[in-house]
């Protein structure tokens, strides 16, 4: 069971290391590595890591600029080359879980998207067959804006393609770019009954991101922060609730992961409280 924060969360002051025993004294023990700017993390901090490695569950989040979709060869080849290093990296920590954003760029059309789908395939199973992956995956996730590749179909495709590839539902985008889909604890159920159909083995390493969102006819617009209403005033969506008890009537292992807006360990702790009750 893991539950956990993106980052360092903006309501925690104080120095890198005493972040952990924080988010422990709530019951939390998943921290996403941020590497927002690159796969860079300072020689300090990797000690850290290393040694509360086990005590807590790392991954880590890939540079936003990563596109392995993109129309545009060296951004590709560019890509690729920064996954090579972060999984380099990961392995060095022993951290294996990889979090990326399939990218965009591509024309939004049916063709255009299979088009850089098929494109994004090729070049993960290229670049994973160059190196020794060890036990690291790396982890396709929904992606919040319709104009996003990463519907749930098409993580489902990376993912039953791409031998390291292993999904990360986000749970917040998967409602934000179908225009607020998930209205019940059946339908988010129905969603994840589908990827656990269509690749059974790598169900059991699924990786939530799970808070609550605004969105708008073009999909993702904000995160919202824990326990704050849609801007139309009815509660938050998708409704963490249903989501927590998705994953116990599903008998999922839960690796999950707030992104709350400025309040990560307060939605982490909600969704923690919730489960093991
Ligand atoms: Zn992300």
């Amino acid at each position: 069971m893991v539950f956990g924060v993106a980052g360092v969360p903006t309501n925690y002051k104080g120095k890198f290391e005493g972040v952990f025993p924080w988010l422990k004294s709530m019951g939390l023990n998943g921290f996403e590595i941020q590497c927002t700017y690159g796969f860079k993390i300072s020689e300090d901090r990797q000690e850290i890591i290393k040694k509360l490695n086990g005590e807590f569950k790392f991954s880590i989040h890939a540079p936003y600029y990563i596109n392995l979709g993109s129309l545009n060869s060296q951004v590709v080849a560019r890509s690729k080359g920064n996954m090579k290093q972060g999984i380099e990296l990961a392995k060095s920590l022993n951290i294996n879980r990889i979090i990326f954003h399939p990218g965009g760029g591509h024309e939004n059309t049916p063709q255009g998207r299979d088009n850089a789908i098929n494109q994004l395939i090729a070049a993960i199973n290229e670049f994973t067959a160059e190196l020794d992956m060890g036990d690291v995956r790396i982890y396709p996730e929904i992606g919040g804006k319709t104009a996003n590749l990463g519907s749930l179909d098409e993580i489902i495709e990376i993912c039953s393609r791409c031998k390291y590839c292993y999904p990360c539902i986000d749970i917040a985008h998967l409602h934000a770019r179908e225009i607020g889909s998930l209205t019940s604890k059946e339908i988010l159920k129905q969603k994840l009954m589908q990827i656990k159909n269509a690749i059974p083995d790598k169900f059991k390493y699924i990786h939530f991101h799970a808070y609550t969102i605004d969105y708008g006819n073009k999909g993702e617009i904000k995160h919202l922060m824990h326990g704050c209403n849609m801007p139309d005033g009815r509660p938050g969506m998708p409704n963490l609730d249903d989501f927590v008890a998705v994953l116990k009537e599903m008998n999922i292992e839960p690796w999950v992961i707030s992104e709350a807006l400025d309040s990560q360990e307060q939605g982490a702790k909600y969704m923690h409280d919730l489960f093991v009750k």
